[in-house]
């Protein structure tokens, strides 16, 4: 049975989907360039990317292209025989990242639970086994239960406790107090350059020179969590070196694999040495589908899409300034790149609904945040028409 009016999607979904999401009431049924398409063929310019994910947009004619020929030929064979395409695409992004070695897996969760993981597996192998954890405020790292652990929001965690143990959490106003936590009893200390899901806060400088100094007075590892913020979206192919940050271990997703489903621990060559067969691993992880995808994506931003985002950004980031100007709606402008955070005195929802109503996706984190995560192949003519959308909005809603 196939089906595609609107009502009787949302009516089999509330009966037999775990009832686990709160949806906007849209169903989107196909997508063309930075727009959506819903079942009544009404058109949505899209700000969202399904959350950072679909970089290239929908539809994109090399993606495609390359999708359904890898579709052809072979989607699939595990991780028990060698694999056409790891290689080239761990090679690419050890060029991008200067991190040596790669492991391929399927989500941004599964990024940060390989990452927690090879942390203490790097610290085990040494004799001398740390278990400890250090993690931001506003952080959000993934619903497992490692990934769980070091994610800040307690909404999140409590219903699911007890979770693995050893996780401690700093604000970020207060260099000294993060200082105070890192010691040689730390396996790693886990940051999101960027905090996404916790407002698009990026982390201050200072805190990143502190962090490096304590780690390397310590030992502990960094891990860079560049599931939103990283494959490109803030201007760099990770926004690490951006905020002072050089990590031993990163997590990639979302973006990489431009809406098929691929995630990636980068990590030195020192963590890697501590790793053995059958230390960890995933039957999909970096099958020939997700690793086609990564390649196509890597490819379209050495293309010239990587210096579309810084300029697109300039554009996006001006346009935002004259707009909180002119409305007063907006108390703090945020990001970098294609990554921006509008911080609202009140509830960011009423405006994302008016936005949807009017043709605008746009999405609320941390309450009174605006989030835009357009796709990379946005154009300026694209940015005005979102930006006006998005003034109306705060003028109706606030
Ligand atoms: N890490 C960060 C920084 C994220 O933003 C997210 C998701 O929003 C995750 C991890 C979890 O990724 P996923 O939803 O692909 O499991």
């Amino acid at each position: 049975m196939t089906t595609t009016s609107s009502p009787d999607v949302k009516a089999l979904e509330s009966e037999h989907v775990l009832q686990n999401y709160r949806r906007f009431p849209v169903v989107f049924e196909r997508g063309e360039g930075t727009r959506l398409f819903d079942t009544d063929g009404r058109s949505y310019l899209d700000f969202l990317s399904g959350i950072g994910v679909a970089c290239l947009g929908y539809g994109h004619p090399v993606l495609t292209a390359a999708l359904s020929r890898q579709a052809a030929t072979l989607l699939h064979t595990s991780n028990l025989y060698f694999n056409p395409l790891q290689g080239e695409l761990a090679a690419r992004l050890s060029q991008l990242t200067g991190l040596e070695r790669a492991f391929f897996c399927n989500s941004g969760t599964e990024a940060m639970e390989g990452c927690l993981k090879f942390a203490r597996k790097y610290w085990h192998a040494q004799g001398q086994p740390r278990a400890r954890f250090v993690a931001l405020h506003h952080s959000f790292h993934g619903r497992s239960m490692g990934a769980l652990s070091v994610t800040w929001d307690e909404h999140y965690r409590t219903p699911f406790e007890p979770l693995v143990p050893g996780a401690v959490f700093a604000t970020s106003d207060d260099p000294e107090a993060i200082d105070a936590l890192i010691d040689d009893t730390t396996a790693a200390v886990v940051v999101e350059p960027i905090r996404g899901e916790g407002g698009v806060r990026p982390v201050p400088p200072a805190l990143a020179s502190v962090i490096t100094a304590a780690c390397r007075r310590t030992g502990a590892l960094l891990i860079s969590d560049e599931v939103q913020s990283g494959t490109g979206r803030t201007g760099s192919f990770l926004h690490s070196g951006a905020v002072g940050l050089t990590p031993d271990l990163v997590a990639l997703a979302k973006a990489l694999g431009g809406g098929v489903p691929v995630g990636a621990v980068l990590m030195s060559k020192a963590v890697a040495a501590s790793i053995a067969p059958g230390d960890h691993g995933t039957t999909y992880g970096g099958n020939l589908l997700a690793c086609r995808a990564a390649l196509t994506v890597l490819d379209a931003l050495a293309d010239g899409l990587q210096e579309s985002i810084t300029r697109m950004s300039s554009y996006l980031f001006d346009g935002l300034a004259a707009v909180a100007r002119r409305t007063g709606a907006i108390t703090e402008i945020r990001g970098a790149g294609l990554i921006a955070g509008l911080e609202l005195a009140s509830d960011a929802l009423p405006v994302v609904n008016a936005a949807l109503d009017r043709g605008l996706i746009i999405n609320r984190t941390s309450a009174n945040v605006i989030r835009l995560l357009p796709p990379y192949i946005i154009t300026e003519r694209e940015i005005d028409e979102a930006l006006a959308i998005l003034e109306e909005s705060l003028r109706v809603a606030i």
